[in-house]
């Protein structure tokens, strides 16, 4: 099912035209996405992942360059035609309340049935298929306005998957949702382009979920432009680290997360008896202003030192006094007095 390139781009600036003015807001992109991958886009706030979306889904011009869908100019497909091409959902919540699921989803075969179009037996077995494949069966025939947020996000990509396009945009499907039902879309999404061989490109400020799941990342900064790549690939070769461009952030490639740069006051010599209580400690330290040194000597030429065996095993050494301590808290008090 991977494999053909779905859309590509050469040369592509993006931006606005207003008479005169231009504001371009990248040039020179290269871009190719392909059936069967699951692609996030990632940047920070005005970085420009709407307008890339927009423009790539041709709902607003490029300022230059050529956008090609299944090989051909996509300027050249009428509105109709890239409506069987590209499924679109945005996250803006839309006017669709006094819709049952069915009736929403069902919006989505338009391009197939036309405006009035009746659904035959095939699109209707089609709508519910799709309702079954995001897993909401049971709130078919509730409105839209008694959804949840994440069930409400389900139902849109419903729609975007019964009108069979090779091709789905998403501006930020996990936005507004908690974490179990962030995980639970991009679940969905990486399984329907793995098993559907749909081409997926979504945006997304989630970049926990965005890293453990996509096939690619692209990176849109406003400093380094677009950067494209398997998602190891991107993070293992530091890539990550500029993306927001601020001193106060740094990215933890270990974890797959952004956290704020320490600033240290003090040193700690630490050891850990396994990872997790390492990785932990060392979070609590760094809160608390405390730079760590993990040499596999005892540390005994440091002020400070801590021991952790478990969570309610500690030794913390301060000035040469030894003291036993059972918990965390135990410990930040502790390091607050010295
Ligand atoms: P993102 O989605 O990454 O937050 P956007 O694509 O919304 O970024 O915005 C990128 C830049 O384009 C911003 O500087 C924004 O002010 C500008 N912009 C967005 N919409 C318009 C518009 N309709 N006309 C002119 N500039 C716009």
């Amino acid at each position: 099912m991977r494999g053909d390139c779905i859309l590509s781009a050469n040369d592509l600036s993006i931006g606005y035209k207003n008479g005169k003015n231009i504001h371009c807001i990248h040039q020179k992109m290269e871009i190719h996405l392909f059936r069967g991958e699951l692609t996030s886009l990632l940047g920070p706030n005005g970085a420009g992942k709407s307008t890339l979306l927009r423009t790539l889904s041709a709902s607003q011009p490029p300022l230059s360059g050529d956008i090609r869908l299944e090989n051909k100019k996509i300027s050249e497909y009428t509105e109709h035609e890239r409506s069987m091409k590209i499924g679109i959902v945005l996250t803006d919540r839309t006017q669709v309340g006094g819709l049952s699921v069915y009736e929403l989803v069902a919006l989505g075969r338009q391009p197939h049935t036309g405006f009035f179009g009746q659904l035959h037996n095939q699109d209707k077995e089609i709508v519910q298929k799709s309702i079954e494949d995001v897993g909401l069966s049971h709130k078919m025939n509730s409105y839209m306005a008694e959804l949840s947020d994440g069930e409400r996000q389900k139902a849109m990509i419903a729609k975007a998957l019964v009108q069979e396009c090779p091709l789905i945009l998403l501006d930020e499907p996990t936005a507004f949702l908690d974490a179990a039902s962030r995980i639970e879309i991009m679940g969905l999404l990486h399984r329907f382009a793995d098993e559907q061989g749909k081409c997926i490109l979504l945006s997304t400020h989630d970049i926990e979920q965005a890293l453990i799941l996509s096939d690619k990342i692209w990176l849109l900064s406003p400093s380094t432009g677009l950067q494209c790549g398997v998602t190891e690939d991107i993070i293992l070769s530091d890539r990550m680290d500029n993306l927001f461009n601020k001193e106060e952030i740094c990215f933890d490639r270990d974890h797959g997360i952004y956290y704020p740069t320490i600033h240290w006051k003090k040193e700690i010599h630490l050891s850990a008896a396994n990872d997790t209580l390492l990785h932990w400690g060392i979070n609590a330290l760094n809160r608390n202003g405390f730079r760590c040194i993990l040499s596999d000597r005892n540390g005994e030429n440091y002020e400070h030192r801590l021991d952790i065996s478990s969570n309610n095993e500690m030794t913390y050494t301060f000035d040469g006094k030894r003291e036993e301590i059972h918990s965390f808290e135990e410990l930040v008090n502790l390091l607050k007095q010295n």
